[in-house]
């Protein structure tokens, strides 16, 4: 069964994916892991790990895998960039992952160590761009390959059609899924797909949403990721600034609102950006009515 109401029981071919980012600290180590086991009940269809600007998390990255696949259990995909990278590079990096269980990628260009908006310059024996990265990736193995994808355009883009081409590229290329960068209005998804279907882009593009833990620092985020914010999102988390609770509770019905209404659009698949906190989630699935279904782990 699938209903497009928030609040009302929706299983059936709803399929779900968690991102996580790898821990910086032991403090934020045990949240992550408390939060993946809060997670877990809701049998996700792959959970993923970043993978950091310049290989600064490359480390961090695979032990936060490994211990996804061996003790958690769940299917994983690891995000790779093409950064500062050798392609001999990403090759022993994509075997020591390949060894540790990986078979899903999220393949990336990524941003320059020099910071999200600074020119990026491949390696000179690199990867020139995401798409080159899918094609090296299909060469080793068939793995499962997601890429990213702009409804509101890469900041960096010149357009909206340059991008979309970029995204066809790394489709003809062999990825077998797009995610996207997180966005709050849904008509803008809805054009956006309107194009990518018109550009002969047949694999599925999966709508990342983002739960507002703190509006304010997400606008800062926003901004530099080229998402924009409604001006609902104002007038709904109004007055709630100095009130946790309150805020919690507008951003779980801000979400499941968001999906609910991309579920009428007949979208069924998304994918949460889940900040390694698991609260908010939560609730937004619980308002969303997600049941879900026993799955096995890969
Ligand atoms: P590409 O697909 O190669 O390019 C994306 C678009 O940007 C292209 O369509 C092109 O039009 C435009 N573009 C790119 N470069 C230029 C340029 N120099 N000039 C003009 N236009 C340009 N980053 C991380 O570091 N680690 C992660 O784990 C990570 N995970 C992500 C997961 C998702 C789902 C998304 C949406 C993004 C993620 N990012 C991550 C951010 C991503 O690395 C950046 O957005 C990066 O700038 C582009 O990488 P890409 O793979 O999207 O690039």
């Amino acid at each position: 069964m699938t209903t497009t109401e928030a609040g009302h029981h929706t299983t059936g071919n709803f399929k779900l994916s968690f991102e996580f980012f790898p821990p910086k600290n032991p403090d934020m180590d045990v949240q992550l892991w408390e939060t993946v086991e809060e997670l877990s009940r809701w049998n996700p269809d792959f959970v993923s790990v970043t993978y950091g600007a310049g290989g600064t998390t490359k480390a961090p990255t695979l032990q936060a895998v490994e211990r996804m696949i061996s003790v958690a259990q769940l299917p994983t995909a690891s995000h790779l960039t093409c950064v500062d990278a050798s392609k001999q590079e990403v090759h022993d990096v994509v075997r020591e992952l390949r060894e540790a269980g990986v078979k899903h990628f999220v393949a990336l260009r990524g941003d320059p160590s020099t910071g999200i908006g600074t020119d990026y310059k491949p390696h000179p024996e690199g990867y020139e761009n995401a798409a080159a990265l899918v094609r090296g990736l299909r060469e080793i193995a068939d793995f499962e390959i997601s890429v990213s994808a702009y409804p509101e355009k890469h900041p960096q883009s010149e357009s909206l059609a340059v991008d979309i081409d970029m995204l066809k590229r790394k489709a003809d290329n062999g990825a077998t899924r797009a995610l996207t960068q997180f966005f709050f209005d849904n008509d803008i998804f809805e054009r956006y797909m309107e194009r990518v279907t018109r550009a002969g882009i047949t694999i599925p593009v999966v709508p990342g949403i983002m739960p507002i833990q703190n509006l304010t620092q997400l606008k800062r985020f926003a901004g530099r990721c080229g998402t924009s914010i409604p001006a609902f999102l104002d007038e709904r988390f109004a007055g709630a600034d100095e009130d946790p609770v309150a805020r919690a509770r507008i951003a779980a019905d801000v979400a499941a609102e968001q999906i609910a209404d991309l579920q009428k659009r007949g979208v069924n698949e998304f994918h949460l950006y889940t900040m390694n906190r698991s609260a908010l989630v939560n609730a937004v699935l619980e308002n969303v009515g997600y049941r879900p279904a026993r799955k096995s782990a890969a």
